[in-house]
């Protein structure tokens, strides 16, 4: 699709109702786009979710009673129970979220990450096709001027939207690694680091990385982890049903999210929580991987405009332009903490939260920096982010400050113990 220049934001035009499934609507970004269409469409919301440790429906408390939501507790690896979940509800869309999401745990068990990462999209997919490819659909008019030709990006007719995740394109260069060499003096002129500069047929070098690189939509994939890997297998399963099938897909590649309602195994609601117990604030490595993060519910506006306005078999990144290195984002949260709720020092016996980090052993194969060029979905679509890392973060901490009864049942699933070492 050719970028729209001089791109304006479309005038609030309401869609007409629609029914879209959305998978893993339990989990932390799951949540966040089933609260946002409840509470910012008209859709009706069919939530299919096999509650694993990490699908919680106390994250849908606000919008359980809703008419327009529902729930189904179901595998998606289960073809009879999606083929009966279509049956029944008859969806127009659906946004694929669920999936086993935390790259330590594909550490220490990656079947599971195969099973429902590539089988489970799999069964999806052909589900969708046999639903609404086996027989013709009518073309959905174009509510703008019903007498024309359907709009071909018609948003909400039988469309596939896979949420996955920038991890699949590996790692970019990390701004410390690139100043190394250059101190190291192993940069020739031309800014790449070939072995020897006497060498007397050189092998034509790529030019070294910038640390200004981004993923852009065409970043070859390059995945390190059994998780990464196995979202990638996803990506190109949906690529491939909509190239060979003609499947209406679109997918979108997202980066760190953070915010309310995200499971203590991740960084930042780790390091809340530890900290608030007065518990060590576990950092691995050196603490300088970089991540580029972004609020949920920003996401979750992302990923409903994409189902709405994106193009049929295009792919969006989407990212905070957030870069940020962990020990900074532990720091951080120590600081927004030391402010909202001081240290008790009679209790915890340290003066600042920052005295509870400590240095771990590094995840095995942990990438060195991630970073969105999310510039496509702003021109095409007219998403921007609403919230800077500073003030995300703050809503976040304080989020978990006033809302114990959400984390607290919690620790009976996860107690905060070290995972990933293989
Ligand atoms: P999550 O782990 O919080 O939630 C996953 C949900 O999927 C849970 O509710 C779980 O019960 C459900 N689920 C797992 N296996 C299932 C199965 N076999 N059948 C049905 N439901 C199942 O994950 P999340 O952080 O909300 O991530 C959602 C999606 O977004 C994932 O596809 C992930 O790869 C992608 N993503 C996440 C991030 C991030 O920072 N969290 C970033 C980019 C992309």
């Amino acid at each position: 699709m050719t970028p729209t220049p001089n791109f304006q934001h479309p005038t609030p035009n309401p869609q007409p109702p629609s029914s879209i499934l959305v998978t893993g609507g339990a989990g932390f970004i799951g949540s966040a786009v089933v609260r946002h269409l409840i509470k910012h469409t008209n859709h009706t919301v069919i939530n299919v979710d096999k509650l694993t440790y990490a699908g919680n429906l106390q994250s849908l408390r606000d919008v359980a009673d809703d008419p327009r939501y529902h729930f189904e507790q179901a595998d998606i690896c289960d073809r009879q129970a999606m083929e009966d979940i279509f049956t029944r509800h008859q969806p127009t869309s659906i946004m694929h979220l669920a999936a086993e999401s935390h790259v330590d745990r594909s550490i220490d068990g990656p079947a599971e990450f195969i099973n429902t990462n590539i089988i489970g999209t799999y069964t999806l997919l052909e589900a969708a096709r046999k639903f609404w490819l086996s027989t013709p659909q009518p073309p959905t008019p174009n509510p703008q001027s019903p007498n024309s030709t359907p709009n071909p990006h018609s948003p909400m007719h039988h469309r596939f939207h896979h949420i996955s995740t920038d991890e699949v394109y590996g790692d970019l260069p990390h701004p410390d690694d690139i100043l190394g060499s250059r101190e190291l003096g192993l940069e020739n002129r031309e800014g790449s680091t070939s072995p020897s500069p006497h060498s007397p047929s050189p092998i034509p070098q790529p030019p070294t990385p910038s640390p200004q690189s981004l993923f852009t939509e065409t970043t070859p994939y390059h995945p390190s982890s059994p998780y990464s890997a196995s979202k990638a297998s996803s990506d190109h399963l949906v690529r491939a049903w909509h190239r060979t099938y003609g499947l209406n897909v679109v997918v979108t590649n997202c980066s760190n999210n953070y915010g309310p309602y995200h499971f203590p195994e991740k960084l930042i609601p780790l390091v809340i929580l530890n900290a608030l117990e007065g518990k060590p604030l576990p950092i691995y490595g050196k603490g300088d991987q970089i991540r580029d993060w972004l609020y949920v519910e920003d996401h979750a506006r992302a990923l409903c405009t994409v189902l709405e306005h994106g193009a049929t078999g295009e792919t969006y990144n989407i990212g905070g332009h957030n870069e940020k290195k962990n020990i900074e984002v532990v720091d951080t949260i120590c600081e927004i903490l030391q402010e909202l709720s001081p240290v008790q020092h009679s209790t915890l016996n340290i003066q600042h939260y920052k005295e509870l980090k400590v240095f771990v052993a590094d995840r095995p194969g942990h990438d060195r920096r991630y970073a969105i060029d999310a510039s496509k979905i702003q021109q095409e679509l007219g998403w921007t982010p609403q919230e800077t890392f500073a003030s995300g973060l703050r809503k976040t901490v304080q989020w978990y400050l006033d809302n114990q009864w959400w984390w607290q049942p919690l620790r009976e699933k996860y107690n905060r113990e070290r995972l990933g070492n293989g």
